[in-house]
């Protein structure tokens, strides 16, 4: 027997235990719980099958009251003593991608980052549109391509035509862009016709992930009227390998910005908000670029399921959700390139050269942390992705 070490100051204490999916040299991939710089096996520490698959999916599946006793039998054996062959060093285990993703849906909940976009991509129009208070505006993308951390990003190449070409040219986008966000993960679905109230959302959703949004903004500007995004986003996700509880976020939880011009609809109304006070950091080749705030998101997570719901769609183990980009009021709270340097007229300085958009051999990197229940903040790790070129011209 053996006891797990947790350094001072570790962002992975007993407050946190995130779960992923992890294999060591050539064995098979297995579920894991982070805890301090060390991974612990859960098949071999708990003795349950369960872990033994290679992806969370079927434990998430077994429902909110076993998310709770693992939780607590996990706290119990990291104080204590857990089996030799059950720890493995964090650095020495390659990370998977820690779910099945069944429906992918991403959200544009920030009234900071919509307001910007709107400015940038209609500067002759009001901001918001009409609908943006009432309802978590959102759009269904691609599962297929949702990526764990560190998986490179081939440059995706397709149409573009600003307003002063003639026609549309075909090529390599030149305005690839990051969106900084969280992602949620379900983990007990639905059958269909049985929406999911706001107060439901923990009985619901495991889990929590940093998400990058990679956007060619160049295809987004073209293809987007009047269906919304499409192959601007499709040919990448990158998430997080470790899965934040969110009965771990319960010391993370506030109040909203404020929601009462328009009051939502009543589907809409949580008796207790689920704000967030999670804070995000992107590194762009290593300078820190950005700090977007969750805690200014306009709508929650909770309202996002219950709206994801409320037309009698059925969820599913595995749904991923992510929160639309994370900004801020101020200009270093903004979690996307194309507002940070404003469209491509003001260049960021990165590394001592002036950038706008992702350059091939660019890397970036998405880091979080949240309070946690017992005083100590916790992590989520990294989200990392690195550009190659494109391979079509
Ligand atoms: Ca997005």
């Amino acid at each position: 027997m053996t006891t797990i070490d947790i350094p001072a100051g570790s962002l992975f204490g007993v407050d946190n235990l995130p779960y992923g999916v992890f294999s060591v040299g050539g064995g098979s991939p297995r579920v894991g719980v982070r805890v301090g710089d060390s991974v612990l096996d859960l098949a071999a520490a708990l003795g349950d099958e369960v872990f033994a698959a290679s992806s969370l999916n079927p434990f998430m599946a077994q429902g909110y009251d076993r998310w709770v006793a693992v939780r607590e039998r996990i706290r119990e054996l990291v104080s204590g003593e857990v089996p030799d062959g059950a720890v493995h060093p964090v650095g020495r285990v390659t990370l998977h991608l820690p779910i099945e993703v069944a429906d992918y849906v991403d959200f544009y909940a920030s009234e900071h980052h919509a307001s910007n976009v709107g400015r940038l991509f209609r500067p002759d129009a009001e901001p918001l549109l009409p609908n943006w208070k009432h309802l978590p505006v959102g759009y269904h993308g691609r599962s297929g391509t949702v990526l764990v951390s560190g998986t490179d990003i081939v440059r995706p190449s397709g149409q573009r035509k600003t307003p002063a070409d003639a026609a549309p040219v075909f090529g390599p986008s030149t305005r690839l862009d990051i969106e900084a966000e969280l992602g949620f993960v379900v983990g007990a679905g639905t059958p269909l016709n049985t929406p999911i109230t706001p107060d439901d959302f923990p009985r619901h959703v495991f889990g929590a992930v940093l998400l990058n949004d990679w956007s060619a903004r160049d295809i987004q500007a073209w293809e987007y009227v009047p269906l919304g995004p499409h192959l601007g986003k499709s040919f990448a996700t990158s998430i997080s390998p470790w899965v934040v509880p969110i009965l771990a976020l319960e010391a993370a939880r506030i109040p909203l910005p404020g929601q009462s011009n328009p009051l939502p609809l009543p589907y809409l109304r949580e008796s207790k908000p689920w704000g967030l006070d999670i804070d995000l950091v992107v590194e762009w080749n290593g300078d820190e670029v950005s700090r977007p705030p969750f805690r200014e998101m306009y709508w929650s997570p909770a309202q996002m399921l219950a709206h994801m719901t409320i037309n009698g769609a059925s969820s599913r183990t595995g749904d991923l959700y992510g929160s639309g980009t994370i900004s801020g009021p101020e200009k270093h709270q903004r979690g996307a390139f194309l507002e940070l340097s404003w469209g491509g007229k003001e260049p960021l300085t990165v590394k001592g050269e002036e950038r706008t958009f992702l350059l091939d051999g660019d890397e970036v990197v998405i880091t979080g942390s949240a309070p946690g229940a017992g005083g100590e903040r916790i992590g989520f790790g990294e989200v990392r992705g690195r550009v190659l070129p494109a391979t079509q011209d």
